[in-house]
């Protein structure tokens, strides 16, 4: 007797499968499973993928917008002050309710993974106590990563450097960074070193925010990489938004990238934000400000796509919807082969969870016991509709179910409902 069996899905590569769940494992995935179970799942039809993963967020900022008032400028330097004066009047219950709402909605997109970025420049720490608070609470549902990010400079800010350690010191797992906001280019390579060799030491992972500009001689990532490679820290670091790579000349990246393939950073543009905080300094061409996503992905470069913000600070729409992360990034980074745009529904599920090194992801016999039921037929047709998660399995236990996005229609000669998929 299986807890919850869930059958005849269509899996991410097409094979059609029966999910068999014992406690928090699976237990077997097979085309046919013949046995009882305690709950069953009918999926036939419907798309069955691992849960989604965001690895790039903000959770002490999310569901913050109009507070202390909105960004008139829309630019990421207004978003970076008005957050500077809402961190220090935000109040840690606040803090821990807002965030315990937004994995409400993660947990209804079947969004079941989130690395999130907790600013450390405050000296009182509250967003750490927030996030680590959060973080313990959600555990038996929604695994949080934490990164120690020192959003006004780790160097720039005069107790930058001693709060990261701060951080560290009380349980945050990432070490983070943002070398293109320090004084000059010289104290930002110096950062990237500082921080590199301060996960080294710890044997932590290191995720930086790295050169979110439109300036194409914002080269952190070059040291990012030579550092990862010198330290030995490949596998285990990333460069998020990576935008000046928009702007750089061509020869200069014909170097850069097979340095960052060989010293094994992976790379995560926000599209979503990118493309509305990026260019604002242009007038007419107006870039877009993504990075180079497929000629990474050509050199082997592992690219994943992070969600980064909702209604905060600096993003005022958002849903938690990692498809439409997907959706918004095949369209910037003009992913439209069939195979790329497959490949967009990837990023958002088994690339990003590399990216953050999640234990047993995946729908293969042993797996975490953690999935979504899509109103869909496959990844890129979920990708277009971004349709109801029609049941999200966390842990082996089923945390939330979506009706279906039919259609009611009132035209005489024609079908009284439309589901809006391929087949009809
Ligand atoms: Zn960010």
């Amino acid at each position: 007797m299986f807890d919850l069996l869930v059958k005849g899905g269509t899996l991410p590569d097409g094979q059609v499968a029966d999910i068999a769940i014992t406690g928090d494992r699976i237990a077997e995935v097979a085309p046919k499973i013949d046995a009882d179970a305690r709950e069953v799942i009918d999926a036939t039809g419907d798309l069955v993928a691992p849960p989604f993963v965001d690895p790039h967020f903000h959770m002490d900022a999310t569901l913050s917008y109009g507070l202390p008032r909105v960004n008139a400028s829309g630019t990421l330097l207004e978003g970076i002050s008005l957050w500077g004066e809402l961190r220090d009047i935000a109040t840690v219950d606040e803090m821990v309710e807002r965030a315990l709402r937004y994995c409400d909605w993660a947990v209804s997109m079947g969004l079941l993974a989130v690395r999130t970025h907790v600013d450390t420049t405050p000296d009182h720490l509250n967003t750490v106590t927030a996030m680590l608070e959060v973080k313990e609470k959600v555990k038996p549902y929604l695994d949080l990563q934490l990164v120690a990010f020192p959003q006004d400079g780790l160097y720039r800010a005069p107790t930058g450097r001693q709060n990261v350690i701060r951080a560290l010191d009380m349980g945050v797992d990432v070490v983070g960074g943002i070398p293109h906001f320090e004084r000059t280019m010289a104290d930002g390579a110096a950062s990237v070193r500082d921080l590199c060799e301060i996960a080294a030491d710890r044997g932590l992972p290191i995720d930086l925010h790295c050169d979110e500009t439109d300036d194409p001689h914002s080269r952190h990532v070059e040291t990012l990489a030579y550092e990862v490679q010198r330290l030995g820290l490949g596998g285990r670091a990333t460069g998020s938004h990576l935008t000046s790579m928009h702007s750089m000349d061509n020869y200069y990246v014909s170097k850069l990238l097979p340095l960052i393939a060989e010293a094994g950073v992976a790379a995560i543009p926000n599209p979503l934000i990118n493309i509305v905080l990026q260019g604002r300094h242009d007038t007419f061409p107006k870039r877009r400000g993504l990075t180079r996503v497929k000629e990474m992905q050509a050199l082997g470069i592992d690219v994943g796509w992070g969600q980064d913000c909702v209604l905060d600070p600096w993003y005022s729409l958002g849903t938690a919807d990692m498809l439409d992360v997907a959706f918004m990034g095949l369209h910037v980074a003009q992913m439209t082969h069939p195979d790329e745009m497959a490949r967009c529904f990837t990023m958002v599920t088994e690339t990003n969870a590399k990216i953050v090194g999640l234990d047993g992801y995946g729908l293969a016999k042993g797996c975490m016991a953690s999935l979504v039921v899509l109103d869909a037929a496959d990844p890129t047709e979920a990708v277009r509709l971004r349709p109801s998660r029609l049941a999200v399995v966390s842990k082996g236990k089923v945390v939330s179910r979506s009706a279906r996005g039919d259609g009611a229609l009132s035209i005489p000669g024609r079908p009284d409902a439309v589901r809006r998929r391929r087949g009809g």
